[in-house]
């Protein structure tokens, strides 16, 4: 039998185990240390090893309230997770990068400040330098670089949206009347 091509023992990965119970959206893995490091059940938080087994993954659907599941349908809600999780909040405040504390809102201050950001370039400086702790910091335990992104684009938004306007039409003083 031909064991070049090792069909038969090949992990399969199965897309129907990695989708959230709650909202079926296809989660991203994340492993088991973050997972215990971002819960608040104290017999879990820290406690890796008390974790309900299987694979987890992480639910970046906005409006789910699902953050961890695994492939053997247990869940984790948002209130379970010690943080706010950037995916699923509108709060401008909350965290793109947990490293370095880079949120729409710091984005908007900078660009308002100096004109533009290099929160990105910054980022990826401290990446380079080994200065990113992604794994413990960030819920999803991965590079933040593709939210900062986004916060990036919204916080480019939200300055470019135009300021309201107070519009005041009684400046049409009836000088020429007035002098007559
Ligand atoms: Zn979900």
């Amino acid at each position: 039998m031909p064991n070049d091509q090792d069909e038969c023992c090949k992990v399969v990965f199965s897309a129907t185990k990695s989708k959230c119970p709650a909202c079926g959206a296809v989660g991203k893995s994340v492993s088991s240390f973050t997972v215990s490091l971002f819960l608040r059940d104290p017999r879990l938080y820290l406690h890796e090893e008390s974790l309900p087994p299987g694979s987890y993954y992480m639910c970046e659907t906005r409006s789910c309230p699902t953050v961890y599941f695994t492939d053997r349908g247990v869940q984790f809600s948002k209130t379970d997770i010690r943080v706010k999780v950037w995916q699923k909040e509108d709060d401008p405040k909350v965290p793109a990068c947990y490293c370095f504390d880079n949120s729409v809102v710091t984005i908007q201050n900078e660009i308002i400040q100096t004109g533009g950001t290099d929160v990105i370039s910054r980022i990826g400086a401290e990446v380079r330098a080994g200065n990113c702790r992604c794994e413990v910091t960030n819920p999803q335990g991965s590079c933040c670089l593709g939210n900062v992104t986004k916060a990036v684009k919204i916080a480019k938004e939200n300055l470019s949206q135009p300021a309201p306007v107070v519009s005041s039409k009684k400046t049409n003083v009836s000088l020429s009347e007035s002098t007559l």
